[in-house]
């Protein structure tokens, strides 16, 4: 395997990562919708309430997020309060506070919960008279997916045989799925939610991608892989732990416990198998202030 990592953790923008190329899209709408205000929702260790409220920082407006820790199954909640930096506000929490997003914290739930949350907060700033532009989980909307789209376009003189991501809201696989499509390259998204919908939503992100283009979605399905979670959403995998342990010191690159290490132990996995081979690309999506977000100890295990 010839492996190539594209470093979107290297973007740049309040510590990089995937949310950014998204945001150029999705603030400058809500710019130009008028907005005085963003609203939004997600974990607390979110990589993109804190790019977002970045982004809304600089140009002039309002941040305003719903955040929750998870994951909401009982006997996992013990399991990740005793991973999660909580005495305290770590990682993307703090930076968060430090850009001036307004956080309100709520009790775990369901998903759902958290978008009704949201959606309450928001309908009350418009009552106060704000201007709100409401930006869903992950900025997953089909503009997200058109930033991933463009994304794939800076490769276009290479050739991968394979292009593994991680994928979550979805964006990010959706546009590199509609942006590959022809070249060669097939895109793999490696689940860091359990929940059976990512793949239908990579699949009508991809859509609607391809839609506001005028162009014909891929023939494919997206191909999503759900082998690779561990046991929940936020909570780190074992395999993912030893992936991070294993790039830090090989190749001085570090992975994020939510997402890229369960990722780049797919990657892994998958090439062990004989499921991958060739020209393969690691599409690295950063999150790595979520490494300050967790206790020392679920490194422990893998560090010696
Ligand atoms: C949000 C995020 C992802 C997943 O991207 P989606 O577009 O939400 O599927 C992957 N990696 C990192 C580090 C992220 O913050």
């Amino acid at each position: 395997m010839d492996l190539w990592i594209k470093r979107d953790d290297l973007t740049g923008f309040a510590f990089g990562g995937n949310k950014g190329r998204k945001l150029e899209f999705i603030l400058a709408d809500a710019l130009a919708h008028g907005a005085d205000t963003v609203v939004s929702c997600g974990a607390t260790q979110s990589n993109f309430i804190r790019q977002l409220g970045a982004a809304a920082s600089v140009a002039g407006i309002e941040c305003h997020a719903v955040l929750m820790d998870e994951p909401y199954e009982p006997g996992l909640r013990a399991t990740v309060v005793g991973g999660l930096n909580t005495d305290g506000e770590h990682g993307n929490l703090l930076l968060d506070r430090l850009l001036g997003v307004r956080v309100s914290i709520v009790p775990n739930g369901p998903w759902e919960t958290l978008f009704a949350e949201t959606n309450l907060l928001a309908d009350r700033l418009e009552a106060d008279g704000r201007r709100v532009v409401r930006v869903p989980i992950g900025g997953s909307s089909p503009l997200g997916a058109l930033a991933f789209v463009d994304a794939a376009s800076e490769l276009a003189r290479e050739r991968f045989d394979v292009v593994i991501v991680a994928t979550s809201s979805g964006s990010t696989h959706a546009g590199l799925h509609v942006g590959f499509s022809g070249t060669g390259a097939r895109v793999i998204g490696i689940s860091c939610d359990p929940e059976p919908e990512v793949a239908e939503e990579v699949g009508c992100l991809a859509r609607a991608a391809a839609s506001e283009l005028g162009i014909e979605p891929p023939n494919e399905e997206p191909d999503v892989r759900f082998d690779f979670v561990g046991p929940a959403y936020g909570v780190p995998s074992e395999e993912g732990q030893r992936a991070l342990v294993r790039l830090a010191r090989s190749e001085g690159i570090f992975l994020d416990p939510v997402y890229t290490a369960k990722a780049f132990a797919g990657l892994l996995a998958l090439a062990e198998r004989g499921g991958i081979a060739g020209r393969v690309l690691f599409w690295h999506t950063g999150g790595l202030p979520a490494l300050f977000g967790y206790l020392p100890a679920i490194y422990h295990g893998t560090t010696s």
